[in-house]
């Protein structure tokens, strides 16, 4: 068998079911230029990724297999390597928003797929409900998926013995129309500039992660604790298995509740399986927001006048991160206190997040927006300045990315009326009185409600 090895969202060598099959192999890594020409320049993502394939080609050629990184469109690229090299199949993890089932739908076309599960501890059929239909609904996904989870086998995969393709496969660097990495395995040659990145290796990662499990539940949402993984880009892209830190995680005493947040992962990629509608519609409500593009632009530049969400904006434009306790407070404040649609707030996201996943991030969007599965009605709205007073008592995080509020005392960022009646040097008074405009996005939405039916 000739098969085409087509790394995606698994980059790693350890315990990938790729790397179980036998045969003539030919490993693959596309940059995809329907991807690409959407990015800015300076493109974060782009250096995770290109860090990540080189480390990857590294572990590859220590197995005896030489990652091929090209660059173009996925389909064409198969196309061309499957006139020039007839293979039997393509086999790679499964992807399932819009965009790349319609790339697979198109890739099967052309030769035989075979789409492994990798990406996500369930098949999208794995959980059910006795009738056979999905669940909509988070905690009895969880029950169920406990029990899955119970029998599932979770043994890394046995690394199978395979052959490099020979010689011939050579010629795939000289190939017209199809620029590959012979020309430069340089961030440059793709038009993008390499961003410096803050790298931990996964070691430390997971050494770390198992210090902090006993605690994960009680601190996770505190902003001046380190309390959590930060594991999420890794996942993204593969460069963990998600079996690999379910078997580091399981058997600790308290890794429950870690454990739980991995399935949220999962639940929200299983809701874009089975409701891909949702990627760009309301699940519920027909309110979509108001357009307002000075508020949103105000909002984009840190500049709403709340610390604890502009932080959270400059967080996330500075290290491509967002802690998400704080992303729930900026999601709520931006689809509720200012009314914009949450299409926008999920694009700001879409374009800055590192670990952006579209299924988390427009699920999680939808859940702060009120439109989406979460039977939680309309009304839940966070305030802003009694998330901050909780969860950064000390303004700890505020402070560390609005250095013009670093001399203000911690009592008065809790507190929304001394912060209309302050003037602080280049900071704004709040854009809104957070009780009024709670209650007004609450009368909309009732109405709107009321509409539907
Ligand atoms: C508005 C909004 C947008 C979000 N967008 C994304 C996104 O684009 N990509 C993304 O990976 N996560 C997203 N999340 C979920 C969550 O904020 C991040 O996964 C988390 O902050 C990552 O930090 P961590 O790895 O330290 O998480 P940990 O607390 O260590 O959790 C472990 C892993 O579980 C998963 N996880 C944790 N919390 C959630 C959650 N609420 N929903 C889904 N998965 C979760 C992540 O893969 C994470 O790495 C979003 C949340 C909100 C409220």
């Amino acid at each position: 068998m000739r098969r085409l090895l087509w790394f995606r969202r698994d980059l790693r060598t350890e315990d990938n079911p790729l790397l179980s099959f036998e045969g003539e192999l030919l490993p693959i890594f596309i940059f995809d230029t329907n991807i690409l020409e959407k990015l800015q320049k300076d493109d974060k993502r782009v250096s995770y990724i290109f860090h990540s394939i080189s480390k990857l080609k590294e572990e590859l050629r220590l197995l005896g297999l030489d990652l091929k990184i090209l660059y173009g469109d996925p389909v064409a690229i198969i196309k061309e390597l499957h006139t020039l090299y007839s293979f039997d199949e393509v086999v790679a993890s499964g992807d399932y928003d819009a965009y790349a089932r319609n790339r697979d739908l198109e890739v099967s076309h052309i030769l035989h797929c075979r789409y492994l599960q990798d990406t996500y501890i369930f098949r999208h059929d794995e959980v059910l409900k006795d009738d056979g239909t999905p669940y909509y609904v988070f905690t009895p996904f969880y029950k169920k998926a406990l029990k899955v989870l119970e029998n599932k086998n979770l043994k890394p995969i046995h690394l199978a013995s395979h052959t490099l393709l020979n010689e011939e496969y050579k010629g795939i660097f000289s190939f017209d129309g199809l620029r590959f990495e012979a020309l430069a395995f340089r961030i440059e040659s793709l038009g993008f500039v390499p961003v410096s990145l803050n790298f931990q290796t996964l070691q430390t990662k997971i050494e770390a992660l198992k210090e902090k499990l006993s605690s994960y539940k009680e601190q996770r949402d505190f902003l001046d604790i380190d309390a959590t993984s930060h594991l999420s880009t890794e996942l993204r892209f593969g460069v963990i298995g998600v079996r690999q830190l379910l078997r580091e995680t399981r058997s600790h005493p308290q890794g429950e509740a870690f454990v739980r947040q991995l399935i949220f992962r999962d639940f929200y990629a299983y809701l874009l399986f089975h409701l891909p509608y949702i990627e760009n519609k309301n699940y519920k409500y027909s309110f979509n927001g108001i357009e307002d593009v000075e508020k949103y632009q105000r909002f984009c530049e840190a500049k709403t006048g709340v610390p604890i969400v502009d932080a959270g904006v400059r967080e996330l434009l500075s290290s491509g991160d967002m802690h998400n306790r704080v992303r729930m407070i900026v999601a709520s404040f931006f689809t509720k206190d200012l009314l914009l649609p949450w299409q926008w707030g999920e694009a700001f996201f879409a374009k800055h997040l590192l670990d952006y996943d579209k299924a988390s991030n427009i699920l999680s969007w939808q859940w702060s927006a009120g439109t989406g599965v979460d039977p939680q009605p309309y009304f839940r709205v966070f305030n802003p300045y009694l998330q901050s007073k909780k969860f950064d008592k000390e303004c700890v995080y505020i402070k560390r990315y609005m250095p013009e509020l670093k001399n203000i005392e911690p009592k008065y960022l809790h507190d929304e009326s001394s912060l209309f009646s302050m003037n602080i040097e280049d900071y704004p008074k709040p854009m809104v009185y957070h009780k009024e405009a709670a209650k007004l996005a609450v009368e909309i939405f009732k109405k709107r409600m009321e509409l539907v039916g």
